[in-house]
């Protein structure tokens, strides 16, 4: 149905032109240049600097409403909970609140943050391979809604926090379904070499074994694979087994209500032929769907990914024929996932002029000192001058989450787009905040030398 399509050898990058086309809240405009939604991107730039991280808050409710419409439409008991670890800005927090999201967290910092950012506990389910027990006792002490087991050795120290502390925890396992995602093997999850989840055959038994724990109340099953999936066999193979586990499971007399379908549906970055929300719930429809089941889905990438560019500014170009390096002023400190998964992204120049003038190979690089700090090899630029700004596509997802200060770099600034407004969500901190709380100890501090 949708396996990844690649287009022809010779096709090529996308254009800038197709790039904006495919993404509905871009604009290309004669005298504005690249605008988000209502906003020249350029006059974000002038105001805020670069690098700078910008969010269509329309786009994050358009692809929540499309995906909960789809889930809907095939008559699916379905909730969507949001995967924090993909952007967790308490401002993107609100609005997936607002819109009626749960979200999945993986540490208590992100269930703390979800919190303040207004989705209530019973609405977050906890995942992760290694929770603590300090992190357990206050998921539990919180009521989070649901707690997903990766191992029998965590459900005994659950089960042990529970029967100390007079609370009942409601847990779903996660079971590992040895199913190759398909996908860049950094973020596959589903095979059995992976860490996470409990070992498919091994599930029944620890399944009764929890039904039987004071303080253990079991209410399903959880599945993640992997993520940036864009072929449907993966999961239509993961939940297939799921639906078999579910099925043994209540034969053998086990309640089961509620199936965690974990997140990983991939996004277009360059032209994978990514799957719409109705092919996943369709499959979920058929693999799922006749078991009177409550599922819970767990979007990260694909509801926040495409709302997202980083701005960056030219701070040089480097003549080192035959190449040309672009030098940006943003890196990959603030956008790591090139250096670190080979991600391809888009990146389109903010002037309208320079959208439209002709390309060449180019070299685009950032200034932090690894050879890994190259956002993109032979790409088609225009002639950039130093200053020019150019926005890297699709970086809502796994972009300012996963960055650092590495090399003395503060965090990108932070923006929402809402119409023809925007506001700063995030400034960029001044340079001491770097070291505001580290400590020189005393024997350092006194006289100016050995003496
Ligand atoms: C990372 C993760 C997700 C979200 O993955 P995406 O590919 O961003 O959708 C969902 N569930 C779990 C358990 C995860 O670890």
């Amino acid at each position: 149905m949708t396996a990844t399509a690649p287009r022809p050898a010779d096709a090529g990058d996308p254009s800038f032109t197709e790039l904006v086309a495919a993404r509905p809240h871009l604009a290309l405009h004669a005298q504005d240049g690249l605008t988000m939604d209502e906003v020249p991107l350029a006059a974000i730039a002038d105001a805020v600097g670069t690098p700078c991280f910008v969010y269509s808050a329309a786009t994050i409710r358009r692809r929540y409403a499309a995906l909960a419409g789809a889930l809907e439409r095939a008559g699916l008991d379905a909730r969507i909970h949001y995967a924090v670890k993909a952007n967790d800005h308490l401002a993107v927090l609100a609005l997936i609140a607002r819109e009626g999201g749960g979200a999945d967290v993986v540490s208590v910092g992100e269930l703390a943050r979800a919190v303040e950012g207004g989705i209530p506990p019973a609405r977050i389910v906890y995942s992760g391979v290694g929770k603590t027990e300090a992190e357990l006792g206050e998921a539990l002490a919180r009521g989070v809604g649901q707690i997903n087991v990766e191992s029998a050795e965590e459900l005994d120290m659950i089960a042990a926090l529970a029967a100390a502390g007079g609370w009942r925890a409601r847990v779903a396992l996660r079971v590992n379904p040895d199913v190759d995602a398909g996908t860049h093997p950094k973020i596959t999850t589903g095979l059995a070499e992976n860490k996470f989840g409990i070992p498919y055959a091994e599930a029944g038994a620890l399944y009764a074994h929890a039904a039987r724990l004071p303080g253990i109340e079991p209410v399903g099953v959880a599945v993640h694979i992997g993520s940036q999936i864009t072929a449907m066999a993966p999961f239509r193979a993961a939940y297939g087994r799921i639906a078999e586990l579910v099925r043994g499971l209540r034969g053998a007399g086990l309640p089961v209500e509620r199936v965690d379908c974990g997140g990983g549906l991939g996004i277009t970055y360059r032209d994978e032929i990514a799957p719409a929300p109705e092919a996943l719930a369709g499959v979920l429809e058929r693999t799922l769907g006749g078991l009177g089941l409550r599922l819970i889905v767990e979007p990260g990438r694909w509801l926040v990914a495409p709302a997202g560019v980083l701005l960056a500014s030219v701070v040089l170009v480097k003549a080192a024929a035959p190449r040309r390096f672009v030098v940006l002023d943003a890196g990959m400190n603030d956008l790591l996932r090139p250096a670190l998964y080979d991600a391809w992204h888009g990146i389109v120049p903010l002037a309208a002029a320079d959208a439209v003038a002709p390309v060449s190979p180019a070299e685009v690089v950032g200034p932090v000192c690894e050879s890994a700090d190259v956002f993109a090899r032979a790409r088609g630029l225009p002639v950039l001058a130093p200053g020019a700004r150019v926005a890297i596509l699709d970086a809502g997802a796994y972009g300012a989450v996963m960055s650092s200060t590495y090399n003395a770099r503060p965090p990108a600034a932070q923006v929402m787009v809402e119409g023809t407004r925007w506001h700063v969500i995030r400034p960029r901190p001044p340079l001491a905040a770097l070291w505001r709380d580290e400590i020189v100890p005393p024997f350092l501090t006194g006289g100016t030398g050995r003496g």
